[in-house]
């Protein structure tokens, strides 16, 4: 179901696939590879490493985005607003012809209350995300009948061991980086440390550096899963 599969030959963006990649995320589905190269690609332009497709029902990608927030995009990705967050801008370019029951919102990470809420607006019917994030993420939300009402939204994650943890440290290991004594990471001390220890330990593996190489996701996986793996 991977490399070769209509959903990863409908998603331009992601030039690397499969070559090396594939062979150490091999449990994943083409949009969850995808969501994870995106943020890549996010990290690459600046900004925090979090990224988001829409699929449909065979699996076919049929909008993706990226975390903008730190970094200008293309349009019709927003950027350079706090609100340029990966979920939004794969919801961004769907068509209003149509709805999105069938369809699902696959993300690296556990998205925020605004990106749950746009899910729910925009009609989709179903989410996955791969990392948790304890403290900003609310997929809880969707489980609220009030919230949810005559159409529930399916959810699924986070991703167990270290696929998981690679998703969720590659967000922690940025705001490390590059907001130390900020309210994201205080928080993530008090609330899971554990992330917080995998995002040091995607840093000492070099996260960073080879970012700074321009080094494509195909590069870079192999040696962050492993870290991802050891911080376990
Ligand atoms: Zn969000």
């Amino acid at each position: 179901m991977h490399g070769q599969s209509p959903a990863y030959r409908s998603f331009g963006p992601c030039r690397y696939w499969p070559s090396i990649v594939a062979s150490v995320l091999t449990e994943l589905s083409g949009p969850e590879q995808a969501c994870l190269e995106l943020a890549w690609q996010a990290l690459l332009a600046g900004t925090i490493p979090v990224g988001a497709v829409v699929a449909d029902t065979d699996g076919a990608v049929i909008g993706s985005g990226r975390n903008a927030v730190y970094a200008q995009a293309e349009p019709p990705l927003i950027s350079g607003s706090l609100l340029a967050h990966a979920e939004i801008n794969a919801l961004l370019g769907l068509p209003v012809a149509r709805s999105y029951p069938d369809c699902r919102l696959v993300t690296s990470l556990e998205p925020c209350q605004m990106c749950t809420g746009a899910l729910r607006m925009a009609t989709v019917g179903a989410l996955t995300y791969l990392g948790a994030d304890p403290v900003n993420g609310t997929s809880w939300i969707l489980e609220s009948a009030r919230y949810v009402g005559h159409r529930p939204v399916e959810v699924t994650g986070p991703r167990a061991g270290e696929t998981g943890r690679l998703a969720s440290g590659l967000a922690a290991a940025y705001h490390l980086r590059h907001r130390p004594d900020g309210n994201y990471v205080a928080a993530y001390r008090r609330v899971c440390p554990d992330l917080l220890a995998v995002g040091t330990a995607l840093i000492d593996a070099g996260m960073f550096e080879l970012a700074a190489e321009g080094q494509p996701w195909s590069v870079a996986a192999p040696a962050l899963l492993a870290a991802a793996q050891r911080a376990a």
